[in-house]
């Protein structure tokens, strides 16, 4: 009895055994994408199901909403050692999903600068309104909508990776701020892969990331951090978001006046009246090459927007401005060679610091080109050379070298040869900065500048407002006695001393 008893517990174990190794042998059959899949797709719809479900998140046909808060400005301070300028943002949206439209108004500040623009965009055509300037901009982005509502709206960013679904992983669980979290991965049409934390208490998604470069020190994860929902029509949206990059606060926004479903009115999506039309933004940047002087010439649009100067001197090149990125760099260096063939590229002038100006300098250090910059800003660039470049490894990256890095003394720099003079001035402490190099050549009065004068691109003679930086650019160039006729700019188009005091009296006139 007792044997036969412990027989058959033996057997039921066995068979037991079997099961559970044919469960696993089943599993294993499964590949690791299909297993990951399927793990993601249960976060993904307990994610969608704790916003309110689809079929609620499918009633949304429109959302609008107010938003307000703070504007870290990373890399774009007063000087590299001061804490970032806290911008103040204060504005509005409306996302019409139903008619594939937005409209989207914002005001905001940066160190000497105040910015109110109005945008409306119907499928990949985007309209700007300068409200101060009172000029309108065209632009064509497939993804503008895409964009503004995936980083707003977790509903959108959800409903997103649904559709997605092939690109959707598992990538395990993880703490953010104490509590666990279920974290998925997918990548959108556009090739950026998001990464997507739910709270695993709630299902609530908490935070997306993705990875980017930064100008300064190179690969970061860039954090939108969602800090708590409310609920509007039985959907949940976010009370605010966070922004952080490379671990550091660069926004934190709170959302008020939500409503859903209002149907705004046809007339809202219509351009008002009183708006000089700028001429059309080109989306891939063309850059042509604009002869200034003899010798003397302007890379247009080397990135849309951002204008290169150089100089071509008896035996070498002087360049003034690196903007945004290597590929910039790389467009500006491809058309001074076209045009100047035979003198090597021997210093590039960064006119400030600004991550926007100078995040191209890399490309020029990789060349082993002298960067002339001012003072304060000599630790900046050096962690620029030392900064990691992985996920987009440019020239610097694969082939590192020490930057070669000269300093402008008692403010002033010369570079000259019997038929050429460049200074360059630092004009000290503004609103923008608290040093800015202007490029100078005496004999053709020319002067080149970076922010200090702003004026709308080429193809156009409209003059919009100055601001309390181009204020302290016409003071300090009268201080300086510096005889001036023309004056080119990394922005828009080159100018006159006459441009120049009628953008300060348009300032002037709307304070
Ligand atoms: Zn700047």
């Amino acid at each position: 009895m007792k044997k036969y008893r412990f027989a058959s517990y033996s057997l039921i174990i066995i068979s037991l055994l079997l099961v559970s190794l044919q469960q696993i042998n089943a599993q294993g059959a499964k590949s690791v994408s299909e297993k990951s899949y399927v793990q993601a797709r249960r976060v993904l719809d307990a994610g969608i199901e704790a916003l309110g479900g689809r079929e609620a998140i499918g009633k949304i046909e429109d959302l609008s909403l107010k938003f307000s808060g703070i504007n870290y400005a990373r890399n774009q301070s007063l000087s590299p050692d001061t804490a970032y300028f806290r911008g103040t943002v204060e504005g509005a949206m409306t996302l019409d999903t139903k008619g594939n439209r937005v409209i989207f108004e914002q005001a905001s500040t940066l160190p000497g600068f105040r910015f109110h623009n109005r945008q409306i965009i119907k499928g990949e055509k985007g309209l700007v309104f300068d409200m101060e300037a009172k000029t309108a901009n065209t632009f064509t982005n497939p993804n503008a909508i895409a964009n503004i509502g995936r980083s707003r709206f977790p509903h959108v960013m959800l409903m997103t990776a649904s559709e997605r679904a092939a690109t959707l992983r598992f990538l395990g669980q993880e703490d953010f701020d104490g509590k666990k979290q279920n974290v998925i991965i997918f990548s959108t049409s556009d090739g950026t892969q998001w990464t997507l934390y739910f709270d695993a208490a709630t299902n609530l998604l908490t935070k997306f990331e993705n990875l980017d470069t930064d100008s300064r020190v190179g690969d970061v994860a860039q954090e939108f951090i969602i800090p708590g929902y409310m609920s509007v029509g039985g959907v949940k949206i976010p009370t605010g978001r966070i922004i952080k990059r490379g671990g550091e606060v660069i926004q934190d926004f709170k959302v008020s006046d939500v409503q859903i479903n209002t149907r705004p009115a046809e007339s809202a999506f219509e351009r008002a009246q009183g708006f000089e039309d700028l001429p059309a933004n080109n989306p891939t940047p063309t850059p042509i090459v604009v002869e200034l002087a003899k010798d003397v010439y302007l890379v247009q649009d080397a990135a849309n927007g951002y204008n290169v100067m150089f100089v071509a001197m008896n035996d070498y090149i002087l360049v003034a401005e690196a903007p945004i990125n290597e590929g910039t760099s790389r467009r500006a260096m491809a058309k001074i060679k076209e045009t100047v063939p035979n003198k090597p590229i021997k210093y590039i002038v960064a006119t400030h610091f600004h991550d926007d100006h100078s995040g191209g300098i890399r490309t020029y250090m990789a060349e082993g080109v002298t960067l002339v910059t001012t003072p304060g800003n000599k630790g900046y660039f050096e962690a620029v050379a030392k900064g990691v470049r992985t996920i987009a490894p440019d020239a610097l990256a694969l082939k590192p070298r020490p930057p070669v890095i000269e300093i402008v003394q008692n403010m002033k720099r010369v570079f000259t040869d019997d038929q050429h003079t460049v200074e360059l001035y630092d004009i000290g402490a503004g609103p923008h900065t608290k040093e800015m190099l202007i490029v100078y050549l005496p004999k053709e009065k020319l002067v080149f500048q970076g922010d200090l004068l702003n004026l709308p691109q080429a193809g156009t003679t409209i003059i919009t407002p100055g601001n309390e930086t181009t204020v302290h650019f016409a003071d300090r160039l009268k201080a300086l006695g510096l005889n001036v006729e023309k004056i080119a700019a990394v922005h828009g188009r080159t100018g006159t001393m006459d441009d120049l005091r009628v953008a300060i009296e348009k300032f002037k006139a709307l304070k």
